[in-house]
Parts: structure tokens; sequence; C-alpha cells
């Protein structure tokens, strides 16, 4: 099971999950579940639970038993008990159509999903397909960064706290669109929240500089590329941004503070 983050926000996790125990195998499953566990289970009913119940001390001569561990390699569950949140983007009573595609649905964090878009809307048209982060046209990433701010003359090198600075978005292109989703999501306020992170990369940024991490490396036989990772946050150099709570965030900022090049 991968553990990815909300397509949204790309702050909270999204993950799937099964709602039972945790489990070896399914031959351990039958010997151990409880009878609300074994119920989930797909073809159990409440007779058959019993059963296993009553049959699993002596398993090697129950027929329903040797047939569910011949006929199940997982253990296999009624959909319901699967849980995974995903939204609609595209009002399903508007379009129908679109409602089907894949791109329509995004995993997505409960507050993201029920708290701050509800029933909104930011995709008017077909057309705007890239405003779907399912959708392979998805140009958020391309069109919007995160960006820091700054008056009275100060810069990145005279940043001392994060007071000194301002974070924002510098949009590149379809900025009414985007700043629409923005909006919905509340991304600016949610972000603002997490200025610590900049401070905390800036500082490393001044703490370690390429020709100390090329020591570090030396004397640790370890590569500098790799030494990078372990100390600024491998989401930076080799995460999908969907994979790493705030990956994008990250990234944005420690290519305006010139941590990492562009075409990173
Ligand atoms: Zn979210």
């Amino acid at each position: 099971m991968t553990i990815k983050t909300c397509y949204f926000c790309n702050i909270d996790f999204v993950n799937s999950f099964n709602d039972r125990d945790d489990y070896h195998d399914f031959l351990d499953f039958i010997k151990r579940a409880k009878k609300e566990d074994l119920l989930k289970l797909k073809g159990i009913g409440d007779v058959k639970a019993d059963k296993i119940i009553a049959e699993r001390n002596n398993l090697n001569n129950s027929q329903l038993i040797q047939f569910l561990i011949s006929n199940n390699s997982s253990i296999n569950l009624e959909d319901k008990y699967s849980h995974f949140t995903l939204d609609h983007v595209i009002d399903k009573g508007s379009h129908p159509l679109i409602a089907l595609s894949l791109y329509n649905f995004v995993p997505s964090c409960y507050s993201c999903n029920s708290k701050f878009k509800g029933s909104k809307q930011f995709i008017d048209n077909d057309l705007m397909g890239y405003l779907s982060p399912t959708s392979e046209n998805f140009s958020f990433n391309n069109d919007v960064k995160f960006k820091l701010y700054f008056h009275n003359k100060k810069d990145i090198s005279t940043i001392k706290n994060k007071d000194d600075y301002i974070l924002d978005f510098h949009y590149f292109k379809n900025k009414n669109e985007y700043e629409k989703y923005i909006d919905i999501f509340k991304l600016k306020g949610r972000y603002i929240f997490h200025k610590d992170e900049v401070m905390n990369l800036i500082d490393k940024k001044e703490r370690y500089s390429q020709s100390q991490v090329d020591e570090i490396s030396n004397i640790v036989n370890i590569s500098s590329q790799q030494i990078k990772k372990d100390i600024f946050g491998k989401e930076l150099f080799e995460c999908n941004i969907e994979d790493v709570s705030m990956t994008k965030f990250k990234k944005d900022i420690a290519k305006d503070i010139k941590l990492i090049n562009e075409s990173s």
C-alpha cells in the first residue's frame, strides 16, 4: 500500500486502507479473525462466519475452510470495507459524460473535499481538464510556483526570520483559473502556516555549501547527491509531487532560493 498525499493540497495524506485487523496471510485470517472481520470477506455471511469459527480448530477436516483457502490467495474484502476519499471534480449532474471519465476522480483529503470544495465548481467546460489533478494535462505545477517576496531592500541573503518575507504564488499561465483554485482550497493560508519550512531550507543552505557537502561525501564515502538528499530531503530531488507531503512547495522554494537548479 502506497501512502500518497491529497492531489489538491499536497499537504495531507490520502491513503486507502482496509477496515480490518492485521493478519500474516489468508490462513492466519481464517484461524484468528473475529466474526466482525470474517463478515467483511466477499461471499461470507452470518452462517458461514459462524461455521468458520466452529471449524477453525479442525480446519483440515472442514470443507468450507479448505474451499476458501484454495480460492483465496489474499484477503478480499467487500468494497465497502476499503476506504478512500475521492472527489468528483466536475459536478455529475451538469456534466454526466465527463463525470464518468477518470480524470474526474481526484484522491483528496477531508479538508479539501468536504470542508473547502464541497459543491463549488472550478471547471466550467470540457476544455478545462487541465485544472483536474488527475488529468494528464494538469498544469498547476508548471503554471503556478510558490515564491518569496521581499521589501525594504531585503533579499534572500538578509532573511533572518519568517517575517522578513512573504509567501505568495507567481502565475505563469492561467492566472484567473488558478487564483480561483487556490482560493477554493485555501492554499495560501494553509501554506503560510508552513513558512517555517522555508526558514529550514534557507538555514540548511547557509550551513552546507556545495564544497562542504563534497567534503562530507569524501569523509563518509557516500555520494554528494545522496548527502544532499539526506540533508535537504529526498523529495527535492526524486519524488513525484503527490507521493510526499508539501513536495511542490519545498521544490519551488528550493529553486527560488537557488538551492537546486530550475531543471530539478
Ligand atoms: Zn487536500
